[in-house]
């Protein structure tokens, strides 16, 4: 049974095909600059290949996704009918949509009253899932959502400290994101450590970043909140930051509350704190040139993510296991090191040079034989996630 996945971004649409009895991937490429203008789509399947074309909506990014999945010399499929089901990610779920779900009419309305928790991805969710039902008829489109597995934390973590009727009537809580890296990385994690009862701390450092505390299996806590903007510092969001700041930013910068807003998400975190560049790589290489400014923002990245982890640890009643994951996660060791070091509180020892030196793209054990806290680093695959979810929900 072939799944196809999609993850549409507001210009960009990335796909996988998966074959689901070996769960290997057949074919994946992304459609870039939808809409903006030289717009191209990248494809790796029986060959590569660039095709420059014009891409003035999804709809037709789509078909031409199909085109070249059948092409009988860059494709993997005879016919688009070999597609079984089509999975698609989706950023928000809000109280809503607590588990993966197959894609109908009224499903689709329900998620355009959920586009104000995550204005910058739910219409791009749309756009993709539309173009697709319309151009892949007949076979269900199953949504998957990136808070699905954060809906099991409880009330003390999940709620803000404000009003519980203003909670009740408006639905102001923490949801998180990621939520589809945070379920691989714990069930990998179960796979590893050969059981499900144990507390795990999923760290998932790219560009946007989140912890979760996940304690047998569950997720009890995860640092995003109402919206991705809560709780780490991030490529270019702020994170976690008095309410207030944006009060006194408006005052003083005679901005509006969108300005302000798109601030904090966009011209902050990293990027903001160095001045050089919400990628980690730029930032190691400029503070190993002596760049005050990226060191700092290396080492209050970092920062945070430690003191989560001791929030978490403290939450959990210890931690079992430690798992870094994602752009940053799994290929930048300075941010490893300053989160693993001085934290012998935990018991964990963790090997310093295999730290620095490990192969990319793999599971790897960090941690000593004699650490209390397994330590690992796994690679992430979403895609991997949705496609399951896809074949779960679509054979029910
Ligand atoms: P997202 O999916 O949120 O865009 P990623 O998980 O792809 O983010 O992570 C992106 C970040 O990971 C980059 O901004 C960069 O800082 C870091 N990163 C990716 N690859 C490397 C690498 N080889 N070395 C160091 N950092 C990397």
């Amino acid at each position: 049974m072939k799944i196809l996945v999609i993850n549409a971004g507001s210009s960009s649409l990335k796909y996988r095909l998966f074959e689901m009895e070996t769960e290997q991937v057949l074919a994946k490429g992304v459609a870039d600059r939808i809409g903006i203008g030289n717009s191209f789509l990248k494809h790796t399947g029986k060959k590569e290949i660039l095709i420059d074309k014009n891409l003035p909506n999804h709809e037709v990014a789509i078909k031409e996704v199909l085109e070249v999945l059948t092409d009988p010399e860059y494709g993997v499929i005879k016919d688009a009918s070999e597609i079984s089901a089509v999975g698609h990610r989706v950023v928000a779920g809000g109280e809503y949509f607590t588990e993966s779900i197959i894609a109908t009419d009224s499903v689709r309305e329900k998620m355009r009253d959920i586009i104000e928790l995550a204005p910058l991805h739910m219409p791009a969710s749309l756009m993709g899932l539309d173009a697709c039902r319309k151009v892949m008829q007949g076979i269900p489109h199953v949504l998957v959502f990136d808070t699905s597995f954060h809906s099991t934390m409880p009330d003390v973590a999940k709620l803000y400290g404000i009003d519980y009727d203003d909670y009740k009537e408006l639905k102001i809580r923490r949801y998180g994101a990621h939520g589809i890296s945070h379920q691989y990385i714990s069930e990998e994690s179960a796979k590893i450590i050969g059981r499900k009862n144990f507390n795990l701390i999923v760290c998932h450092l790219g560009n946007g970043a989140s912890l979760s505390a996940v304690k047998n299996g569950k997720c009890v806590d995860t640092t995003m909140g109402f919206t991705p903007l809560e709780g780490l510092i991030m490529g270019t969001r702020s994170g976690d930051i008095d309410p207030s700041v944006v009060q006194y930013l408006i005052n003083k910068k005679g901005w509006d509350i969108s300005q302000a807003i798109s601030y904090l998400n966009k011209s902050c975190g990293v990027k903001g704190i160095s001045g050089v560049s919400s990628d980690f790589r730029d930032l190691t290489t400029a503070a190993n040139e002596g760049n005050e400014r990226a060191q700092l923002a290396i080492d209050m990245f970092s920062y945070r993510v430690k003191k989560y982890i001791g929030a978490y640890a403290a939450v959990m009643d210890g931690v079992d296991m430690i798992a870094f994951t994602a752009g940053i996660g799994e290929n930048t060791p300075e941010v490893r090191e300053r989160v693993l070091d001085n934290m012998s509180y935990l018991g964990i020892t963790y090997d310093k040079e295999l730290n620095y030196n490990c192969p990319r793209g793999e599971t790897v054990k960090l941690s000593k034989d004699d650490s209390k806290v397994l330590v690992y680093i796994i690679p992430t695959n979403e895609e991997l996630v949705i496609a399951r979810e896809t074949l779960r929900v679509s054979s029910k």
